[in-house]
């Protein structure tokens, strides 16, 4: 089986090399790019204006100056002789759950993959509440890893969707299981603006995501993650809200 690797936290994030330990559980044929810097927060932003360049770091192991999307690009276009069998996202510092994974570059890097017609699935470690941002514990992920991964890597899965996985934050043995389930709803009416001052006395803004309201329905990635669960949920590429389409279709009737 080959594997193509990649991370929007950077080819040097330590999520990468957990991936990489994981995917090493089912095969030698690893591949990795991914972006030269952290592009958490890109979505699938893919470069136009300006040109990108790859560089290698090692057998089967190189960075792109640019987005996941670039990184998933170059990978499957430059770097790789031929198609994988999978394109593993991850691992990421931080949560990718419910309905604004649109965001996120793990997710849509996994996207990209789909939108490529290869086996994709994205996996993020949602962060310690006793942690800090930069000390995200991958615990989790690295135990349980595999686990997750083996029924995706040989379940058939339609073309043009990807699978989401997040892990809970909590120590591996505190981990209930992992749960199949839908997106749940992340309520961004009271998402933060924060302004300050730089040292010369300009004004900034910075986008904190500390508001933002979990509901945690029934059923959801959210509330799995609540509950010690390892959440995933496939997805589809289609956004089209079908039962709104025949409202709309009634109203441009001649
Ligand atoms: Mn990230």
């Amino acid at each position: 089986m080959r594997i193509l690797l990649t991370n929007d936290d950077g080819i040097r994030a330590p999520g990468l090399k957990v991936l990489e330990k994981i995917a090493r559980q089912f095969s030698d044929d690893i591949w990795i790019c991914a972006p030269d810097e952290e592009q958490s927060g890109m979505g699938h932003a893919l470069t136009l204006t300006r040109p990108v360049r790859l560089r290698k770091h090692g057998e089967r192991r190189f960075s792109v100056t640019g987005t996941p999307t670039d990184a998933v690009t170059m990978g499957l276009r430059r770097v790789m002789d031929g198609t994988p069998d999978v394109i593993l996202s991850g691992v990421n510092r931080g949560a990718n759950l419910a309905d604004d994974i649109t965001y996120s570059g793990t997710v849509s890097a996994a996207i990209e993959g789909a939108l490529a017609g290869v086996r994709s699935i994205a996996l993020s470690q949602v962060y310690s509440k006793d942690g800090t941002a930069d000390e995200a514990p991958f615990g989790p992920a690295i135990e349980w890893g595999a686990r997750v991964l083996a029924p995706l890597l040989d379940t058939p899965l339609p073309k043009r969707t990807l699978v989401n996985v997040n892990f809970p934050p909590l120590r591996p043995s505190e981990i209930q299981g992992v749960r199949a389930v839908r997106q749940g709803f992340h309520d961004y009416s009271r998402g933060t603006v924060v302004e300050g001052r730089d040292p010369r006395g300009f004004k900034y803004y910075w986008f904190g995501l500390e508001a933002i309201e979990h509901t945690l329905d029934h059923g959801t990635d959210l509330e799995a993650i609540d509950e010690g669960y390892i959440s995933v949920t496939p997805l589809q590429l289609d956004l089209t809200h079908h039962s709104s389409l025949g409202a709309l279709a009634d109203r441009y009737v001649d």
